[in-house]
């Protein structure tokens, strides 16, 4: 059967790329009935840190590839045996070579222009010995081509193969030889990757026919890059799938994008149901060209999710947001009911979880947050305070319903000689702070009579 294998390196966040990695082995995975694994490449020690192995796992988690979506953890760490192993059987073979020479050896000999290793130790048959680095003998003719799912069929000329270092003079094993050797011992039949890696192929393939198995199926993924058509950089670009995570975006929607990045469903269908994803997911019909990572279609295609979800789910969804510690009020402040009784309203509304809270921060904090820029622009006009004044008033008495609310302020309004839409601003600024929300008078209905008077009056102040 299938075998497949995840392998990030715990040397920084998961960001969009791993996710995307992830999801492609994934559905492999899923609709041949194979198996995925999940290999920790954690053998550069001066970079891995175990916070970011969690950070792997909590990702995958959340993405819903939890641990019984793989074998594993496995860590690269562990093979070493079989690392040193594959060393010492391609030295015996004659395949493999010591090596004393520095950098600036061969500099020396071939000029800085010239690329790569000049062959100079393959035939010294130095021993073992102190900082002796171990080289791959690369063979001098012929093409090396790769099946690539994506690419179709590769080539490399041989000749311009490097012999490469598999071993450094310590006697660790690079990332190509522990890569490729643990992609054997863990019997993968297709290596699912990012485009980065397609120079190694070539490399890694010559090691596996050197080592006597049977190549896998490879597949490098288009790179990601951002609207100017840049390679997505940790640096300058969003790119850590926590912080999408943190902003209120859904595991579906981020999935269900992700799987777009070089990939179409068929028909006109953007958003589709993951297990019509996993069936209808071809390697063979993923476009090799950098896929563009727009985060405002992302946040749209949010926005699209969040809609479609049972208000049930909208609210349990919110409540990281909303009883959180970075929720802007007092714990004890929070009132479930008050919140869902203007959910669906929400719902509507944000593209974003996160973008509740300052929608519905008026029923939870003592003083609404003020928008000063707003409150200074409606409170300036000459036709506030008679407004509010006359609102007071009415209000007092008023039935509180939503309806009934509004009704009574157009009365108001008609008789200042004010639409609808300019009465309800001094109301709604006093009333939340803010010069846009959720819909005012279902506002004031949630919100209650004491409350909405207390902040009319105090803007008269
Ligand atoms: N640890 C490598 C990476 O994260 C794995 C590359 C591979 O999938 O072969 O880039």
């Amino acid at each position: 059967g299938i075998r497949v294998r995840f392998a990030p390196s715990p040397t920084g966040m998961f960001h969009v790329g791993n996710a995307r990695s992830l999801l492609f082995n994934w559905v492999l995975a899923r609709q041949s009935g194979g198996a995925m694994v999940l290999r920790i490449e954690d053998t550069d020690a001066a970079r891995n840190r175990p916070e970011w192995v969690q950070g792997i796992l909590d990702a995958m988690a959340w993405l819903g590839a939890g641990p019984e979506e793989y074998e594993g953890p496995l860590f690269q760490s562990d093979y070493a045996s079989h690392h040193q192993d594959a060393i010492s059987r391609l030295l015996a073979a004659g395949l493999a070579y010591y090596c004393d020479c520095s950098r600036e050896q061969v500099v020396a000999r071939t000029g800085s222009s010239h690329k790569g290793y000049d062959g100079f130790c393959r035939d010294r048959s130095l021993s073992a010995g102190e900082g002796r680095a171990v080289r791959f003998r690369t063979p001098d003719e012929g093409v090396t081509t790769v099946v690539d799912l994506v690419r179709g069929k590769p080539t490399f000329e041989n000749a311009l193969i490097e012999d490469f270092v598999i071993a450094r003079g310590d006697g660790s094993p690079v990332f190509l030889l522990a890569n490729v050797v643990d992609d054997m011992v863990m019997g993968i039949t297709h290596v699912i990757r990012a485009e980065e890696h397609l120079p190694n192929a070539p490399k890694q393939q010559l090691l596996w026919e050197a080592l006597g198995a049977q190549p896998p199926i490879w597949a490098h993924a288009p790179i990601l890059v951002n609207e100017k058509r840049q390679k997505l950089s940790k640096r300058r670009d969003r790119v850590a799938l926590e912080d999408f995570r943190a902003e209120g975006y859904l595991a579906d929607a981020m999935r269900n994008y992700l799987m777009l990045l070089g990939w179409a469903p068929s028909g006109d269908r953007e958003i589709v149901p993951w297990d019509d994803i996993v069936t209808e997911f071809r390697l063979e019909e993923v476009n090799p060209s950098p896929a563009f990572f727009d985060v405002t279609k992302l946040r749209a295609f949010n926005g699209d999710y969040i809609r479609a979800l049972p208000v049930e789910a909208f609210i349990q969804a919110c409540q990281p947001w909303l009883r959180g510690e970075s929720a802007p009020w007092p714990a004890e402040q929070y009132d479930e009911d008050a919140f869902a009784a203007v959910a669906e309203l929400a719902q509507t509304r944000v593209a974003l979880l996160s973008e509740v809270v300052p929608m519905v921060d008026f029923l939870f904090l003592s003083e609404p947050a003020l928008d000063e820029v707003a409150w200074a622009k409606v409170m300036m006009a000459a036709t506030a305070r008679p407004l509010l004044t006359a609102a007071v008033a009415a209000y007092e008495t008023a039935e509180w319903r939503a309806d009934a609310l509004k009704a009574t302020l157009e009365a108001i309004g008609v008789e200042q000689g004010l639409k609808l839409g300019k009465a309800q601003a001094p109301v709604r600024v006093a009333v939340t702070g803010r010069s846009v929300g959720l819909p005012l008078f279902e506002s004031l209905d949630v919100l209650g009579r004491d409350r909405t008077l207390a902040r009319l009056r105090a803007a008269l102040d």
